[in-house]
């Protein structure tokens, strides 16, 4: 869980609701603020046993990993960690990082031999072909990824993991996911009578290969649309199907202006991430999710490699990126509306056509 700006007792009391219920998986990570600390204060009371922590660590301290892990293992105040991620290997450089003698995964290692650590996977908000590689590695037991019915982007790296028979945790599939926690009405009529996280969350449990998603509640009075989807099981139903056949439906609003996210328009010289702009306008367009596009439109060049690439506004019409799209979209067009409908904040720069 990362804890957002909530008082300490609600994040305990929203921890010990979730334990109230069943749910024994809290994942944080050393980036996430005090996390860590109040995590550790919410479980001592609980048996060791009765909950499966895991926490990360960006493998930019690989210098000084080890200090790392025994710092996080204080701060959560326990003796060993049930699984434990290297936290966003996003590009090659931190690819580096983890593989490279006295790297990181050197470390993960060795504190796996002396009982510190039980199981390691991974996290990434890289690209796919990132993702790929370090899945094919075979050093990791998991991937922690970025996958949701509004973000079909990483599935061959959610298969292939399935197929190697490791756990697949989907990071915040209701936040990141589309902010689904607070849905425009439009997208609330179109998956009712459930609410949008019951069906993304059933949406991404219909698929064998992923094991986790996580919850990321703020309130002890928030679990009740995550604990819906869990009254189905296995396949969607025939009226979750339905729901997945209308919301697909939507995408026909973009008429030939649409976005197949297949990434082939991509590198951009100005290092504009297209796909991910157009997605957000695919989904301003489609589903009225205007505020998400904002909320993570804003990040581009706000977040390094956590969300990658460059505003809309960059794009000087070089037309590089035209002959590669099969779709023959008009892409510095289409980056303009984007950048239009999507951007909101004061003193940057603006469009000047
Ligand atoms: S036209 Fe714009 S988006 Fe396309 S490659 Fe050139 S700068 Fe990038
Ligand atoms: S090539 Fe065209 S359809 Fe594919 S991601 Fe780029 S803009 Fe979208």
């Amino acid at each position: 869980m990362q804890l957002p700006d909530v008082p300490e007792e609600q994040a305990i009391a929203t921890v010990h609701r979730a334990m109230a219920l069943g749910i024994n998986h809290y994942e944080t990570a050393r980036g996430y603020g005090s996390s860590e600390e109040i995590l550790g204060r919410a479980l001592r009371t609980f048996d060791r046993s009765s909950f499966i922590l895991t926490t990360k660590i960006t493998p930019k301290h690989y210098q000084n990993y080890r200090g790392c892990i025994e710092e996080s293992l204080t701060r959560l105040q326990v003796d060993y960690l049930d699984n434990f991620d290297i936290h966003g290997i996003n590009n090659e450089e931190q690819v580096e990082w983890v593989f490279k003698k006295g790297g990181a995964l050197e470390a993960v290692q060795q504190a796996m031999s002396e009982g510190l650590i039980r199981h390691v996977g991974f996290s990434s908000h890289g690209q796919l072909e990132i993702i790929l590689k370090v899945i094919e590695t075979g050093e990791f037991e998991s991937v922690n990824l970025h996958y949701y019915y509004f973000n079909q982007r990483n599935l061959p790296a959610v298969r292939r993991a399935g197929e190697l028979d490791m756990g697949v945790l989907i990071i915040s599939p209701t936040d990141k996911g589309g902010r689904l926690h607070r849905p425009p009405q439009y997208l609330r009529d179109l998956t009712a009578p459930y609410h949008p996280i019951t069906i993304n969350h059933r949406f991404l449990l219909s698929h064998p290969e992923v094991t986790t998603v996580t919850v990321g509640a703020a309130q002890p009075d928030e679990f009740a649309p995550h604990l819906k989807a869990l009254e189905a099981d296995g396949p969607l139903t025939e009226e979750e199907q339905e729901i997945i056949a209308r919301l697909d439906r939507q995408y026909e609003k973009l008429g030939n202006t649409f976005c197949t996210l297949c990434h082939q328009c991509l590198p951009c010289p100005e290092g504009i991430n297209i796909p991910e702009v157009l997605r957000l306008r695919n989904l301003a367009i489609a589903f009225d999710m205007v505020e998400f596009g904002r909320y993570r439109y804003k990040m581009f060049e706000n977040t390094d490699h956590w969300f990658g690439g460059r505003k809309a506004v960059y794009c000087t019409k070089c037309n590089d990126c035209l002959p590669r799209c099969p779709e023959k979209l008009d892409i510095p067009a289409l980056l303009m509306e984007a950048h239009k409908m999507l951007y909101r904040e004061e003193g940057k720069r603006k469009w000047s056509d």
